[in-house]
């Protein structure tokens, strides 16, 4: 079949939700029985945002071939359940690196380079390259940011060509936009969504469907003036009230007929009828009361929540698996070396020690996962936090503070954290990183093997430093096992205490691969021995009321 393209464009601010839209949107595509893709086009100049700062991009989502995406990405993994590839995501910076680089070589015989048509070229050659590479049938493509931004006009005006390019049953404009609520008067507001339609047209662009965003219920008739102001369908306005539950999104587009609707305009019959139960269910245990574990995450980003995003929502699906409630605290690391916040980290059940890169806060890690080791508290570190649980260990069975990561100090006596020895030579920062899946064995009997129960698998990296092997046999010694190891057996993958309740570090970035559904192993053995621990805790409380009664 030829490949369909549904473009999300947003309206009026950001942050409404279109990459969860997008995503969903996809899911109510592969639930018809279609291979659906997603893209993201980001509009800034940056080649990836590998090298941004979390705190103003997110989290870095990590795909199998080790491209560093927007964490859109994670959105559109865990909703369509998909493994995408490094063409599903292309920043302004990679079209004109290559437009740039082309030209160099002499590509272009002499002639002058143009947005139109030579970047716009690029751009549509880079959407073109997912249904060939992912074999998606319906290519859904979100453009960051919002329309009138200066970044994204050659990205819309790439758009606006391939319906020509494509024709009307190919390509299907999706406008997301926001309806302020006026306290004053009581009201929702559609004019701002009337503006960002208008800017719209005016790039060539007009809107098939419109997901107007709303924190309050929608009155009908303001679907309808949508509908006549802006020169859509009744059927295609879709009102879409915020949820506290993120995995309801499909489900209510669902109920709004968004499925149903699409096919028809791209003239598609669905293949299969929706099976919603799962979700249903999803959503249903996400409501329930259930039992409250608390889990601390200790990190230097903690104040933008979203720069975990999938650590958070990993820790979710696994909660939901087991019947639990988890209650995130976020503990700043730095504060901890001040003395601050250990309240939280007493309070909590388990704690979770996510990737991270420079030395600020490093030491209140390490400190937290001292607390753990100590107080026999479940504890998962995420490869930042496997490497400072390892120098926390080797700290205290050698006694001495010096022992750190290399990455954070250069001349330590005991670099139990380190380059390997092929690495030494490298010096550039970026794409210098081992990234992507890579192969973990596990030893038989360990927790590791026990939370998996097969052989070997497949995990996401991102990270420069290794576990340093001349200190394996002194750790294991002390009670260090190295659960998961590279097929070769030269690379630490997994490392736990034996002496303790779940203490266990990877190298890898488990949350990358945890699904609504199919919740990651190890989130879910490290939350049983959460809940375990939180028994305990309960028990002792009730004991000691006895006590005191
Ligand atoms: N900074 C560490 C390294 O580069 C850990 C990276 C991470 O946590 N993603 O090895």
């Amino acid at each position: 079949m030829t490949t369909k393209y549904i473009f999300f464009t947003g309206g009026v601010v950001s942050s409404v939700g279109k990459g969860v839209t997008a995503a969903a949107i996809g899911r109510l595509l592969k639930e018809r029985g279609f291979n659906v893709a997603v893209q993201k086009l980001d509009p800034y100049i940056n080649v990836d945002p590998g090298t941004m700062s979390p705190y103003q991009h997110g989290e870095v989502y990590v795909l199998d071939d080790g491209a560093e995406t927007d964490l859109d990405l994670g959105h559109y993994e865990r909703f369509i359940d998909v493994s995408l590839n490094k063409v599903c995501n292309v920043t302004t910076g990679q079209v004109y690196a290559e437009v740039i680089s082309k030209e160099r070589r002499g590509d272009f015989l002499g002639g002058t380079i143009q947005v139109i048509p030579h970047i716009t070229n690029e751009i549509k050659r880079r959407i073109s390259l997912v249904a060939k590479t992912t074999g998606a049938e319906i290519v859904l493509v979100e453009i960051g940011g919002t329309v009138g931004d200066i970044e994204s006009l050659p990205f819309l005006e790439s758009l606006r060509q391939m319906r020509s390019d494509l024709g009307r049953e190919n390509t299907v404009y999706i406008h997301v936009t926001w309806m302020p609520y006026i306290g004053a008067t009581n009201e929702l507001k559609t004019k701002p969504t009337q503006h960002s339609v208008a800017e719209l047209r005016s790039i060539g662009i007009s809107p098939d469907m419109i997901v107007a965003r709303s924190d309050y219920p929608v009155e009908d008739d303001l679907c309808e003036k949508i509908a006549l102001f802006c020169d859509v369908e009744r059927k295609a306005v879709l009102p879409m009230v915020t949820t506290d539950v993120l995995y309801e999104v499909p489900l209510m587009l669902e109920r709004l007929g968004a499925g149903d609707y699409l096919l028809k305009r791209m003239n598609l019959e669905a293949r299969r009828t929706p099976e919603w139960q799962e979700w249903e269910h999803l959503v249903q245990e996400t409501r329930l009361q259930k039992p409250t574990v608390h889990v601390a995450i200790v990190g230097k980003y903690v104040e933008l929540h979203d720069a975990y995003m999938s650590v958070r929502e990993a820790l979710k699906h696994a909660a939901i698996s087991l019947g639990l409630e988890v209650e995130i605290s976020w503990v700043h690391s730095a504060e901890l070396e001040k003395g601050r916040g250990w309240e939280m980290v007493r309070h909590a059940d388990g704690i979770v020690v996510p990737g991270g890169f420079g030395s600020r806060g490093t030491e209140g890690k390490i400190q937290a996962a001292r607390y753990a080791r100590e107080n026999k508290v479940p504890y998962l570190g995420l490869c930042l936090g496997m490497q400072l649980m390892v120098v926390e260990f080797a700290r205290h069975v050698m006694g001495s503070d010096e022992v750190n990561s290399s990455e954070f100090d250069r001349s330590t006596p005991y670099p139990v954290i380190d380059l390997m020895p092929d690495q030494k030579d490298v010096s550039e920062m970026g794409g210098t990183m081992r990234l992507g899946l890579y192969p973990c064995q596990f030893q038989p009997g360990s927790l590791a093997a026990k939370a998996y129960s097969k052989k070997m698998v497949q995990e996401r990296h991102r990270h420069r430093f290794e576990f340093n092997n001349a200190y394996r046999e002194v750790l294991e010694k002390a009670g260090m096992r190295y659960s998961g190891l590279s097929p070769d057996g030269r690379l630490v993958e997994i490392a736990e205490l034996t002496d303790h309740p779940f203490m266990l570090g990877t190298q890898f970035h488990p949350e990358f691969l945890s699904r609504p559904n199919r919740p990651h192993p190890l989130f879910v053995s490290f939350l049983k021995a959460v809940r375990d621990r939180a028994g305990v805790q309960a028990d002792l409380q009730v004991e000691s009321i006895k006590v005191e009664g």
